[in-house]
């Protein structure tokens, strides 16, 4: 067995890419073909700092979730209407973006929700999207009564990945609305300031930290083996470059990864653990109310005291809205027991790894952005989990000598 950290490189430098794309994507869909143009050789690199490896194994799989991403082709829907004396306000269909986008979302929808000062506002939903879209409306200076089906702790965002990914899934080109690039870029930025507020906190709601993406083959053979996009999925990465951090190379041997490939940046993640928790006190502190309740048509809504309701039912809204616009998107979770000593993510041979306080999140990401699309099928796959976190061991058996299953 070999020792549990990996020490500094001893080599020093800066390796900005100016050219490198989808930098936030590689725990939602790496893009390996943006990553393979951008490469350069012989620049400097941060030293790696020491890394303790994971401890990849079928037995430490404390739990296999699985949640479903209520994507729409032209993106989020956050338009208004009025059914009987009440204002809907939507703010659905977040894809695979839906925890980074949602303060900026929240912004647009509260925006509308406020337009008439309402005393008064409901908001349907306990997801991220719900709760974020509270607690704006509180800062707006509304009482605030949430309804749902489900409180937080059981939504489909509790089993999310947890990392910036503000374009996963988001929209196809091809069928946003025009000034869609625009409203996500607000969306984005809005976000990204929000969540300074929550890091450097107790708990760790939120941080940043490293991701390294390992291959054994260059960046451009990879991307030339890498699943096809035949749907055309928006990205808009190139739209805030000023607030992505660059990928650096680090050459071979200089870090504690086996693989002849090694590239490295840093992303925020939400320990959704701490951070829904977090999350779910301010907003009760604020005077917050829940109601567990469950709608089964638009025209409930009209029923509630509150005449403005901020509709965020996330996929449920395919139901509850009959909107066929929604489409599932599946996406499962291996969960390894937390290991406070793991403080960074990577991405090797299509699986990702991204340690959270909260649990180590070990993803499949085999097919790419298609992985899972049109499948609502939320039964875990114990075979795939596993098949997933073998992948890991056999990446840290070559170094460290261990990570068997
Ligand atoms: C595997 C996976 C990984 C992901 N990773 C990330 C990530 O790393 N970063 C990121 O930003 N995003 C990620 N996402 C996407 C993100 O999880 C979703 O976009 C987000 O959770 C959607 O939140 P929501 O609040 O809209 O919906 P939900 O979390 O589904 O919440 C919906 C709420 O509405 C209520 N509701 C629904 N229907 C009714 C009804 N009829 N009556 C009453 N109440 C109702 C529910 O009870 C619930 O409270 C991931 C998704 C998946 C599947």
């Amino acid at each position: 067995m070999g020792s549990g950290a990996y020490g500094p490189s001893g080599v020093q430098g800066q390796s900005p890419w100016p050219y490198l794309n989808r930098r936030h994507a590689m725990l939602g869909g790496l893009n390996l073909l943006a990553l393979a143009g951008c490469a350069t050789a012989g620049q400097g690199y941060d030293a790696v700092p020491p890394l303790a490896p994971v401890r990849a194994r079928a037995d430490r799989i404390f739990d296999v979730t699985v949640c479903l991403r209520p994507f729409r082709a032209a993106g989020p829907r956050l338009d208004t209407e009025q059914i009987g004396d009440t204002l809907v306000v939507h703010n659905y269909g977040h894809g695979g973006s839906g925890w980074t986008l949602s303060w900026g979302s929240g912004t647009v929808a509260v925006r509308k929700a406020m337009a008439g000062s309402p005393r008064k506002v409901a908001v349907v939903g306990c997801g991220a999207l719900g709760l974020t879209s509270a607690i704006l409306a509180q800062r707006a200076g509304a009482q605030v009564t949430i309804y749902a089906r489900e409180f937080l702790s059981q939504t489909r965002s509790v089993r999310a990945t947890g990392t910036w990914s503000p374009d996963s899934r988001i929209a196809l080109t091809s069928a946003m609305a025009p000034g869609f690039a625009a409203l996500w870029e607000e969306m984005t930025r809005t976000s990204f300031k929000a969540y300074r507020s929550y890091l450097g906190l107790p708990g760790s709601p939120v941080e940043w930290n490293d991701r390294y993406i390992l291959s054994d083959v260059s960046m451009e053979e990879a991307a030339r083996n890498s699943p096809k996009d035949p749907l055309g999925f928006a990205h808009f990465d190139d739209r805030i470059r000023d607030i992505s951090p660059d990928y650096e190379v680090v050459p071979q041997g200089a870090s504690p990864f086996p693989t002849r490939y090694v590239r490295r940046s840093s992303s925020m993640m939400f320990n959704i653990a701490d951070y829904g928790h977090t999350l779910v006190s301010d907003f009760f502190a604020a005077g917050g109310r829940f109601e567990r309740r469950e709608f089964f048509a638009p025209g409930e809504l009209a029923g509630l005291p509150e005449k403005v309701v901020i509709n965020c039912p996330g996929y449920g809204g395919r139901a509850l809205w009959k909107d066929e616009s929604i489409v599932p998107v599946r996406g499962q979770i291996a969960w390894l027991i937390p290991q406070p000593e793991v403080n960074y993510g990577l991405y090797y041979h299509d699986v990702s790894v991204l340690a959270r306080r909260d649990g180590i999140v070990v993803q499949s990401l085999a097919g790419g952005e298609m992985q899972g699309y049109g499948d609502d099928h939320e039964v875990p796959d114990r075979r795939e989990a596993e098949g997933a976190v073998a992948i890991v061991a056999e990446l840290y058996a070559r170094r460290w000598g261990f990570g068997r299953v």
